[in-house]
Parts: C-alpha cells; structure tokens; sequence
C-alpha cells in the first residue's frame, strides 16, 4: 500500500435545494444538512434537508405532470429526444460532474469518469428504447379484436445509494422516463450533490415540470415516506437488504405499490487451478477492491481451487500491498476512503472480527492516514464458511479468501447463502464453465471477467439480494404496466 498527497483540484458545488416542479426550492421545514467530504472528515457544504412535507410536495408535482399536460401528450419519440438531449448535456459537462462526485463521494476521479461513461451509455440506451415500447395484438376467441397497451406505472418513488450516485440514478431514471413515468427521487444523505447538477441539466435538456423530482435527505424520513406513499404507484430501491424489507413491508402496509429492490451481496468468485493465473488474480482483485470494496456484486467470497491456493494466495497478497490508497484526485490513486465515518467503522469491526475468528490477515488491517476514511487494502485467507467475513456484506476493501477441493463442493458452499446477485468463474475448461453458469442462483455469472456492466444486460438478484431487473429490455417491464383492450367487433 502506497500513499498519495496531491492536493485536490477545485470542485464547483452546483444546487443545493430541492427539485420540485423544476424550480429550486428551500424544504418545508427550512432544515439543512451537510454533506461530509470522506478524504477529509470537513464539510463540503449544506443541503437542504427533506422529509415527508417535502415528498407530499414532491408527490403532488409527479402527479400533476403524470395526469395532464406536456408529458402526457407527448410523443414517445420526443420523451426519446429528451433523453438524448440529456446525454449530451452530461457529456458536455462531465469533467465538472465527475470532480463533483468525485469530492463527494471519495472515488478517485478516473472511476468517477468510468462511471459516467456508463451513465451517458445508459440514457442513451433508453432514449432509444423510448418509441419501441409495444404491446401485442392477440388472437382470442370469438368475434373480438384484443390487444395490449404497456402504459407508464404512474407515479414512481426512486430510493438511490451512494456508492455509484450517477449511476444509479440514471439507471433509475432513465427506463422510468423513456416509458413515460414520473419520478420523486431520493438521493443518498451521504451523496446528495451530483444528482442536483444533474437535476439542473434536465431542466435545461427541456423536461416538463413535475416529471423529476429530486429530493436529499435521509432514509428514516424522506426515504420511509415515499416507501409509505398512498399516491405513489411504485417504489424501486437499491441499498442494503435489511431496509429492503423495510421497503416492501411500508408498500404491503400502504397501496400495494410495486416494488424492484436491487440489494446486497455476498458474491462467490470461484477460481480454478486451469484458469490463466495472471487474469485471475487481476480480475479477482478489481472484483473485490474496486470502488473501495463498496459494490453490491464484489466478489467478496474468493474461493480458489486447492491446486493453485498458496501461489494465488501469495500474488494476490502481493497485488492488493501495491495498491495505491491515497487523495481520489491524483491520477495515481487506486483507492480512496470509504464513504463516511459509519462505514469505516463498519468495515473496521469485520476486519476485528475476521481477527477474532481466526482468519489468517496477511496485509492491511488499519487505517491510512490520520483524516478521512481511508483504509489500507486487506486481505485473509484461510477464511472459513462459517465466518462472519465469509457470510455479512462487509462493503470495503477487505478479501476474503477460501480454499476448496472440487467443482460440486464449491457450488454447494457458493450457493449457501441469503444472497443471489452476482458470481463469477475463472477457468479454462468449458465443462466446469457450463456448470457454474447453470447451477450457481445468482442473476449475473461472470466468466473469466468481472464487473462487466452494459446498459443493455439487465442486472439483479435473486433471493434476497433483489426483487426484478434493472438494465436491458428486462428493466422497462419493471416501469409499465400491461392494459389487455378487447373491443367486439
Ligand atoms: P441503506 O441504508 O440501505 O441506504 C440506501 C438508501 O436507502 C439511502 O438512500 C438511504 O437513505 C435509504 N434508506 C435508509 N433507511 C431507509 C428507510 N427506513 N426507508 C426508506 N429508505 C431508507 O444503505 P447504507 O446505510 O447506505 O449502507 C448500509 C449497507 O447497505 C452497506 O454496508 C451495504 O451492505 C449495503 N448497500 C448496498 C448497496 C447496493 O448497491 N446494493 C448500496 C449501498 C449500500 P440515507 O442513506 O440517505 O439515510
Ligand atoms: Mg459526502
């Protein structure tokens, strides 16, 4: 592990109100909050703070937009054009949008400019999905003529995380605008700053009033009450599973709102002795070490074939001490810090924990630096199923890695888990690619790659790492609901 001290470049702040109605407002209660910058621990700045005053209003905006006027009326082709326009308008700006989420959320700058390059993919994508939503016609019985509609789901409430803020919000929004939906969005507490100056990028891209609404503040509050909304006709979620059953329980209680969640994981990341040494050890630790650990998918279970453990033990060891941790603006950096003081300490109990079971740590383990939250690259091996390291989402830049004999063990053991969102295969050998593609429950399986995400293959869980798909064609179904017409003839 490495250390940076480049001093961080200047970081324009965009808006810091609420969005609703497209006009900048100050929240109903006049409460602010800060927004922390984690390389530092200081604040950035105050953002106007919203609970469930502000989503009422925001509610009411969505639902005027979503009943009358422009959005309605307007062409699927034009809501396409919209969508572009938007595009562009990120690109033309996303050197100033990556600074920004870089000084936000601690990720070093060129994964801030990787992210956005999939954010630009992605309202592209959906921009030209826009006017290709179609239902069927179908032959029933008897003298009718029956067709279907795929009509927008009305209202929708969009709970984001903070670990990709761009991202997710345009994942969110992007399949949600293009079939005509309207949107409350409520950002992460922790990263409220780039989806506000994207929030001003659509209005000048030229989107009605009402159609987004963008809305910081915390979950307990802004959060629970968009899940609990009587007029809010569905509710998507990406965060933590155990606020995803909070979720689905608040829309069982509320209007049976339709609910995708997009949750946590546990992911396996299985490499056999044949694989190509070299892929697999880079690949697993981008699998892992990636966005300071904090991904849904990490491929945080590191299985590796008995054969090759202790040379793959020993270079992946290697590979995570040259990991350079230090300011996320230097172009040298690898890592920066976790994202807030609560997830710092979270990842430092594991860590604890993984000690205490009797995991064998061979780097990492501490704190770099003496501000901010960064934390040095750590791996264990020797790490046991039964461990808490081996079973919880630690969410940070610890490895887990554990050994295994043969193919059916290891899918038995990967398998053996509350979650199901992502896993991977490294190997040479179809017959053992083939196997862990069909038998492992989990929406993504990557082979001999990881992370590899287009705007066109959908992603989600199963089990309890999520509800529907985002992504793909798979993502609109999750935004339209299906009207049958039967007319007799
Ligand atoms: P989280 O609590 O699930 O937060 C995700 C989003 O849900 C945030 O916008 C959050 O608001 C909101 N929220 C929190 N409580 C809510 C409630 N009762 N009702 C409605 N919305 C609520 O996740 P976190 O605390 O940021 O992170 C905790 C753990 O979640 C992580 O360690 C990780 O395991 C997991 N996580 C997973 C993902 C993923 O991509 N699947 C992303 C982030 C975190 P505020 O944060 O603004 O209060
Ligand atoms: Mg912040």
């Amino acid at each position: 592990m490495v250390t940076t001290t480049e001093p961080k470049q200047q970081v324009k702040i965009g808006p810091t109100k609420l969005l609703i109605n497209n006009e900048w407002v100050d929240s109903v209660s006049d409460r602010r909050f800060a927004t922390i910058n984690p390389s530092t621990g200081d604040m950035i700045c105050e953002v106007a703070e919203a609970d469930a005053a502000d989503v009422d209003k925001a509610v009411q905006a969505a639902r005027h937009a979503f009943k009358s006027g422009e959005w309605r009326n307007m062409s699927a082709t034009r809501r396409g054009e919209l969508l572009y326009r938007l595009a562009d308008l990120i690109e033309q700006n996303i050197d100033e949008l990556a600074r920004l989420e870089t000084l936000d959320n601690g990720k070093p700058l060129q994964d801030s400019l990787g992210d956005l390059g999939l954010v630009i993919a992605c309202y592209r994508y959906y921009a030209g999905w826009a006017d290709k939503v179609q239902g069927k016609t179908i032959p029933i019985n008897g003298p009718y003529f029956c067709y279907t509609r795929h009509e927008p789901v009305g209202v929708v409430g969009q709970i984001i995380p903070w670990n990709f803020p761009l991202l997710m919000q345009a994942w969110k929004l992007a399949p949600a605008l293009a079939t005509g939906n309207t949107v409350v969005m409520k950002t992460a507490e922790q990263t409220p700053l780039s989806a506000l100056r994207v929030g001003e990028l659509i209005i000048e891209a030229g989107f009605p009033p009402g159609v987004v609404n963008l809305l910081s503040g915390y979950g307990p509050t802004a959060g629970a009450a968009i899940a609990h909304h009587r007029d809010i006709d569905k509710v998507a979620f990406t965060g933590s599973t155990e606020v995803g059953h909070l979720i689905m329980e608040a829309a069982a209680k509320s209007n049976l709102k339709r609910v995708t969640l997009e949750l946590g994981g546990k992911s396996p990341n299985i490499v056999f002795a044949d694989a190509d040494m070299d892929a697999a050890i880079a690949g697993s630790h981008e699998a892992l070490f990636f966005n300071q650990g904090q991904c849904c998918c990490a491929g945080s279970r590191l299985f590796v074939e008995e054969k090759c453990y202790d040379e793959f033990v020993a270079r992946t060891v290697e590979k995570a001490r040259q990991r350079i941790v230090g300011d996320p603006f230097d172009s040298a950096t690898d890592q920066g810090p976790q994202v807030d003081q609560e997830q710092f300490n979270k990842v430092m109990s594991y860590i604890e924990s993984g000690m205490r079971e009797g995991a064998q740590m061979l780097c990492g383990g501490q704190q770099v630096g003496d501000k901010g939250y960064f934390i040095a690259p750590t791996v264990f091996a020797d790490v046991r199923d039964d461990m808490k390291i081996a079973q919880e989402e630690i969410f940070g830049p610890v490895m887990s890695i554990i050994k295994f004999k043969d193919i059916n063990e290891v899918i038995e053991r990967a398998n053996n888990t509350m979650y199901g969102l992502a896993a991977a295969v490294w190997t040479q050998d179809v017959t053992k690619v083939h196997a862990i593609a069909n038998n492992l429950r989990a929406g993504t399986v990557w082979v001999n790659c990881y992370d590899v995400f287009d705007a066109a293959a959908p992603f989600g869980g199963f089990k309890q790492s999520g509800i529907g798909r985002e992504l793909g064609e798979y993502g609109l179904q999750q935004y339209t609901e299906v009207k049958t017409v039967t007319i007799k003839l």
